[in-house]
Parts: structure tokens; C-alpha cells; sequence
């Protein structure tokens, strides 16, 4: 499918976009994003497409004139939050206020998989569109308001090469940045590499060009690699993360660098020593372990033991003695023991994560884990759940509290309210979230850098008081 020109679109004397024969007046859109970081920097690029068609966001659902669902395909959770809300859509199909038909679309992981049966089950639905097709959101409009119902595009970038520019529809310093796209691991619970395809990178020459485009023109500081495995990036064209990582520290201007999601197996000598060589790349880490006990990693199909995954934590620690480390924790993986299930607590020990995330075992339709004869409660994997997290938080309290006293730096991202009182909420680079009071009420410190001296830290939460305000890096977008 051809993507719609720019030059094609006129603006008419009304304010009302003409592309081809159709005329598109000012229109507003409304999306709903589940899912991971990946699916929300979708959606950014869908709403940069949908500018120049005359669509602006909005916040209230009733005021929508497109209703955008981008869809999550990971938990079992996701997939039933989406359906209900679709479901619901059904009641808004005319918009309220101006009583024009409202146009309905869902695209991501479950569009990408199941695009016929939800047209099907769900009549309200205009057309469904995949993950590899986002970047012609423009043309499955403009074919929705040219009468075409019930269509879905779900076909695959058959491209060998990933080339793209980054959009960013914010003003803000921190912007996503796609490295890689797909992943090869099929993971055996994980529905990702038939909802995104197999790995395609870009070339490092056009991602450090984009970055470089970003930080001069938009204004930004902190920009984070994404991909479902990063540290595949650039094996098939004989590049690698850590020669990107050092082309990007390069980049005056560009102040922190950060990378997900990262593959255990796949980190490298050489990606570990950029962290100990780069000046910019951030003092964080989210490196997924999914279960503490090597059988259960085997079953998982992870490739990986968790000795290889401890002797990789302590080269990094090595290369760099400030780096937190964070992880993912699946509870419950089919016919998981108790024993196997101990082996978790006894790595939450080992590796001293700075946080988790952690969810009970959901079975994904498709995948080979959901094949897999299983003797596991729900009660069972909640219970797990629960000692889990309970076991992280005692051992999060006793690390964050190593904090009090000292000073981070923090890029300060926004305000709101706690327990009634006024606090800024910025992020130190080694990720943790910081709340400080202003000095006034009426001060700003929206995208200021700012030093923070911890004064209480619990497992859950960092507070703090202001040492120093550097303001605002010049160059920032207003
Ligand atoms: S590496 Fe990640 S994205 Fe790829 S299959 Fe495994 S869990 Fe899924």
C-alpha cells in the first residue's frame, strides 16, 4: 500500500484538509493503548500520521470522531480489558454532540492475530490493522471515510531492511527511539514473535542521523533503544547495541542514553564494557530472568542458565558500580515445583533487584506453553505471586534505603498531588522515581534538571528536597 503524500493534501479556506476526493474537516481522535512501551511509541507514530489528516487528540471519549484500540497481546489480562471496551464502543458509534457516525479501528498484537474474528464479533468495528502497518494508519483512514467497512490489513514488511525517522508528537526531552523490530527467541509463552515478526534492525548510520535530527530540532535529552530484544540489534547487518551505544555518546546535546527490552543470553562482552566506557548510557539495567530455577528456564526455552545470567549481573556491576538492576518474574510457569518456585526466592537474594515486575503464568493461545499439560491452581500461582513480591519488597526497602542522604540527579517530568500536598516527580538515572516539594507553589520545574538529596526512602517510594535547580537545558521545546 502506497503511503498517502504530504504534498497530496491541500488546506482549504475553512481549515478542512482535501486529500484526493475527500475533504477531511477538523476531527478529533481518541486511542486507547495497552500494553508496553512499544505499543505506546505505536501510538505516537499513529497520532503523527493522523496530524496532517486533521485529526487532534482528545482525552473524552464522547467528543471522538475515531476511536483507536492498539491492542496487547502479552497477558491474558490486556486481551479481556480490550474486548470489554470494544464491546462498549457499540454505545458511542454516534457521536453525541455532532451526531456524526463514529469511525472505530483496532491495530497492535491482538489486531495483527485475530483482525477477521473481532470484525466479525464486533460489527462496530470500521477495520483492523496490524503491527507492521501503522505507518499507513493515514490510507486505512482515508478508506474508512471513503465508505469501506470492515476491512483489515494485518500484512508483513517483506523489506530486508528496518528504515524509518523517529516522530515525536510531544514536547518533551525524552522521546522512544525503534532500533529493532521482531524477535527470533520464540520464548515458549511468548506470543511476540507472531504478533511482530522475525528481527529487522535498522542501520546504526540512520539511527544516530534521527537522534542527532531529534536532540538539534525538537529538543531531546534522553532518548530510549527499543526493540523485543535489543541486544539482537544489528547481528544480521554486522552491527551491534555497544557500537551504537558509543556512536550516540557522541551526539553534544543528547544527556542519557537507555535501552529495553534486553535478552539475557544476548548480552554481550562488549555491550557490558560500553557500559563502563559510555559516558551517557544510563545506571539502570532491566534485564528479564522470568524464573529463578534453570529446569523451569529450560521449559521456558530461554537459553540461558541462571549462572550465565549471575557471572552477566556481575561483570556489569564490574563495568559499572553504579548500575541498578530491575527484572521481569513470570509466577506459576506450568507444573512449576515448589522447589523450582523457591529457586526464584533464592535469586531475588543473589541478584538484589532494584524492582520487579511480576505476574502470574497466562497462558497465550498459539504458543507453546499453552499446550503444556498443567497442574498449577490459580490459587497456587497467587499464592507464589504474593510471596514473591513480598520477598522483593523487604529486599527493595533495605536498598532504597541505602539512598537517604545522598544526592541524584534528576530530570523532572511532572507534578501532582500527594496525600494533599504539592510534589514534583523527576527520575534519576538510574531510574527511580524521586518526589520533592518546591520552594513555592507557584515554581516550575517541569523538564528542569535538579539535584535531589534523599531524605526518606521507602521500598515503594523516594522523597526528597531540592539542592540544586539547574533549569532548563537550552535547546528544549517549549
Ligand atoms: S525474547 Fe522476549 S519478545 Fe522474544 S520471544 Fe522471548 S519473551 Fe517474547
Amino acid at each position: 500500500m502506497d503511503k498517502l503524500a504530504l504534498s497530496e493534501i491541500q488546506t482549504l479556506a475553512d481549515g478542512s484538509k482535501k486529500v484526493g476526493d475527500l475533504n477531511f474537516p477538523k476531527r478529533k481522535v481518541w486511542v486507547k493503548t495497552y500494553g508496553c512501551q512499544m505499543n505506546y511509541h505505536d501510538t505516537e507514530r499513529i497520532l503523527s500520521h493522523l496530524t496532517p489528516l486533521n485529526f487532534t487528540l482528545t482525552e473524552d471519549q464522547e467528543e471522538a470522531d475515531l476511536m483507536l484500540f492498539n491492542t496487547c497481546a502479552i497477558r491474558d489480562l490486556a486481551n479481556q480489558k480490550f474486548y470489554s471496551h470494544l464491546g462498549n464502543a457499540k454505545h458511542l458509534k454516534v457521536n453525541n454532540k455532532t451526531g456524526r457516525e463514529v469511525k472505530i479501528a483496532a491495530g497492535g498484537c491482538i489486531a495483527q492475530t485475530e483482525s477477521k474474528e473481532l470484525l466479525k464479533k464486533y460489527p462496530q468495528l470500521d477495520f483492523a490493522f496490524g503491527t507492521d502497518v501503522i505507518d499507513n494508519i493515514g490510507e486505512l483512514v482515508y478508506r474508512a471515510y471513503s465508505g469501506d467497512r470492515s476491512f483489515s490489513v494485518t500484512s508483513w514488511d517483506r523489506a530486508d531492511n528496518y528504515s524509518i525517522e523517529t516522530k515525536v508528537t510531544h514536547n518533551s526531552p525524552q522521546a522512544f527511539v525503534n532500533i529493532i523490530k521482531g524477535c527470533d527467541k520464540f520464548c515458549s509463552y511468548c506470543i511476540v514473535p507472531f504478533t511482530r515478526g522475525r528481527e529487522k534492525s535498522r542501520s546504526i548510520a540512520e539511527i544516530v542521523n534521527d537522534v542527532a535530527r531529534l536532540v538539534t530540532y525538537q529538543g531531546v535529552q534522553e532518548v530510549t533503544l527499543l526493540g523485543q530484544n535489543v541486544n539482537s540489534f544489528g547481528k544480521k547487518n554486522g552491527e551491534s547495541l555497544a557500537e551504537l551505544i558509543l556512536e550516540l555518546d557522541k551526539i553534544e546535546g543528547l544527556e542519557i542514553i537507555r535501552y529495553t527490552t534486553s535478552h539475557p543470553y544476548d548480552i554481550s562482552d562488549e555491550l557490558i564494557a560500553a557500559h563502563g566506557k559510555s559516558k551517557k548510557l544510563a545506571n539502570h539495567l532491566h534485564l528479564p530472568v522470568q524464573s529463578g530455577s534453570n529446569t523451569v528456564l529450560r521449559r521456558m526455552l530461554r537459553q540461558y542458565s541462571i549462572e550465565h545470567y549471575l557471572e552477566r549481573l556481575e561483570r556489569l556491576r564490574e563495568a559499572n558500580p553504579e548500575i541498578v538492576i530491575s527484572t521481569d518474574i513470570i509466577a506459576g510457569f506450568p507444573n512449576e515445583t515448589e522447589e523450582e518456585h523457591r529457586k526464584t526466592l533464592e535469586l531475588l537474594d543473589r541478584a538484589q533487584y532494584d524492582f520487579i515486575y511480576s505476574y502470574n503464568f497466562s497462558a497465550r493461545p498459539g504458543t507453546k506453553a499453552s499446550k503444556m499439560k498443567d497442574v498449577l491452581t490459580k490459587e497456587i500461582r497467587g499464592r507464589r505471586l504474593r510471596e514473591i513480591q513480598k520477598y522483593q519488597l523487604d529486599i527493595q526497602a533495605k536498598l532504597r534505603s541505602e539512598m537517604e542522604g545522598k544526592v541524584f540527579r534528576v530530570l523532572v517530568e511532572k507534578k501532582g498531588q500527594m496525600k494533599g500536598v504539592t510534589k514534583w516527580m523527576g527520575r534519576t538515572s538510574c531510574f527511580r522515581i524521586v518526589h520533592f516539594e518546591p520552594e513555592s507553589l507557584d515554581q516550575s520545574y517541569q523538564w528542569h534538571w535538579v539535584d535531589v538529596r534523599i531524605t526518606q526512602a521507602t521500598a515503594l517510594s523516594c522523597q526528597g528536597e531540592v539542592v540544586f535547580d539547574y533549569g532548563r537545558k537550552p535547546g528544549l521545546v517549549q
